[in-house]
């Protein structure tokens, strides 16, 4: 099977997420072989929650879910932007599926005085991977410089941070985490105008997250097997584990038959932020939902399910409702808001309820919870008119005005050429054809063209690379046509 021609690339990574001539583009087998990793960092945090329901588990696990997911959403957004087909870039991502495996075996016993050192150390080299990709993108790509620098020295210093930590006792330890954790979640965020500028991929990124959920929701469907697995065959522990397997099924439905991928697509970045960060609790609330049941088939012989599974039912129940309501009102298309609040409640009550009802009664509870949750959104749920494009791109008031695809020169800078100069990249003008140096070139050739005849928008024409930029507005526009490449014969 043949990778796709945007792909194709052997000096060093490339811009994908500017080039609006690609079309849709979907996930590809490295990402999914990628991914596999995943699961087993997924199963070894769901491990920590099944083994240990109080508080205590809890917190570990929410709190343990956090890098392994972020360590997930960091590659995947690098892949979005920069993969390449290129060797090198492949073995830097097998390099980091290795390192989250290694992390991933750690996570049991992270907060333990022996198991804090390998815990860093991996989750470190997982950072480290992704740094080096960074700085191939940032020394290959000159538009992604800034941005790549962000993430270089955002993610360098978490590095930094969690060495730190181990030359430090617990409490204090465990706060440097934390603080590494937290800048790495703000990361994109140091400059928003870079973030801003260089988009992700509006039918790519969508499909990513819903990869990762598909990956959480095996989780759920093993904890309910391994439930099944353990209790002795009754009409009960059977029926029970079936209503497990549906509760699945229903968050499955819910959330790829409603939940808005509009946030991410969004232009601006403040629905495309509440939707990355609404899916830390959409991905955790799951996995607990199938613990949850887990635990249900296990307690069906008592006289009421245990509050530590009542309250993963309800719980999780509640918190994934709350996050997929968020994301539907971050896309703004967020209906029957009321309906959705009582729901979330009668979820949050059954926890109380649930422990003066016999065990198989509360388990129907939540799933008629979640039942109508998909009844209601598929009988009210909003139909809207599908945006048009996936470009992430607004035209300008210039682009009426790009209408010359064909370089008017072949030979390189015409004013280089000229004056016997060097250049490093070429431009070219998508109002008259004009070709000239880009601005890493000494004499900025094209950005003077701009200055001299307030032609604003330029193209790149350097082989591989579809993007176009206005110089008045200062940002990148969609391009519309592929570049005729000048021969190098005529
Ligand atoms: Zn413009
Ligand atoms: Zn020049
Ligand atoms: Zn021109």
């Amino acid at each position: 099977m043949n990778a796709p021609e945007y792909l194709r690339r052997t000096n060093g990574p490339r811009l994908l997420t500017l080039d609006t001539l690609m079309g849709e583009r979907h996930a590809s087998w490295l990402e999914l072989f990628f991914d596999l990793v995943f699961v087993l960092a997924v199963g070894q945090v769901a491990k920590i929650l099944a083994d240990r329901t109080d508080m205590i588990g809890m917190l570990r696990y929410v709190v343990l879910f956090v890098p392994v997911w972020w360590s997930w959403v960091g590659y995947t957004y690098y892949a979005d932007r920069f993969e390449s087909n290129e060797t090198k870039y492949r073995i830097f991502t097998f390099a980091g599926m290795l390192a989250v495996a290694a992390f991933a075996l750690t996570l049991g016993n992270a907060f333990t005085p022996e198991g804090d050192m390998p815990f860093v150390v991996s989750y470190a080299a997982v950072r480290l991977v992704l740094i080096g990709l960074y700085v191939r993108s940032a020394y290959y790509i000159p538009l992604a410089r800034a941005l790549s620098a962000e993430f270089i020295v955002g993610l360098g210093t978490s590095v930094v941070l969690l060495a730190a930590s181990l030359l430090v006792d617990a409490p204090l330890r465990y706060y440097i985490w934390a603080a590494a954790i937290l800048i790495e979640l703000y990361t994109p965020f140091f400059v928003p105008r870079l973030t801003r500028a260089l988009p992700i991929d509006r039918s790519h990124l969508p499909e990513r997250f819903g990869l990762f959920t598909i990956i959480v929701l095996g989780e759920a469907v093993i904890a309910t097997a391994t439930g099944a697995s353990s209790v002795q065959w009754n009409a009960i522990t059977i029926t029970t584990a079936a209503i497990g397997f549906a509760m699945a099924a229903c968050v499955w439905w819910i959330n790829f038959e409603f939940v808005e991928d509009d946030a991410i697509k969004s232009r601006s970045l403040i629905p495309r932020t509440v939707y990355l960060y609404s899916h830390f609790f959409i991905v955790s609330s799951i996995v607990a939902i199938g613990i949850g049941v887990e635990h249900a088939i296990k307690d069906t012989g008592e006289a009421h399910l245990h509050l530590p599974t009542l309250s993963l039912l309800g719980g999780g129940i509640a918190i994934y409702l709350s996050a997929v309501t968020i994301v539907k009102l971050a896309a703004g298309v967020c209906r029957l808001l009321f309906v959705r609040i009582v729901t979330i409640a009668f979820s949050l009550a059954l926890i109380f309820i649930g422990q003066f009802l016999p065990p198989f009664v509360s388990v129907v509870g939540f799933f008629a919870i979640l039942v109508s949750g998909v009844w209601l959104e598929g009988k009210f749920g909003e139909v809207r008119p599908r945006e048009e494009g996936t470009s992430a791109l607004d035209p300008c008031e210039h682009s009426a005005g790009a209408t010359v695809f064909t370089p008017r020169s072949t030979g390189g800078c015409e004013e280089c050429v000229k004056n016997n100069y060097k250049w490093v990249h070429l431009r070219v003008c998508l109002e008259c054809g004009h070709v000239g140096c880009c601005d890493s070139s000494r004499y900025k050739h094209a950005t003077k063209h701009f200055h001299k005849t307030d032609h604003a928008i330029m193209a790149s024409l350097e082989p591989g690379e579809n993007w176009a930029w206005c110089y008045a507005d200062e940002r990148f526009v969609p391009l519309h046509h592929y570049i005729e490449q000048p021969s190098a014969s005529s």
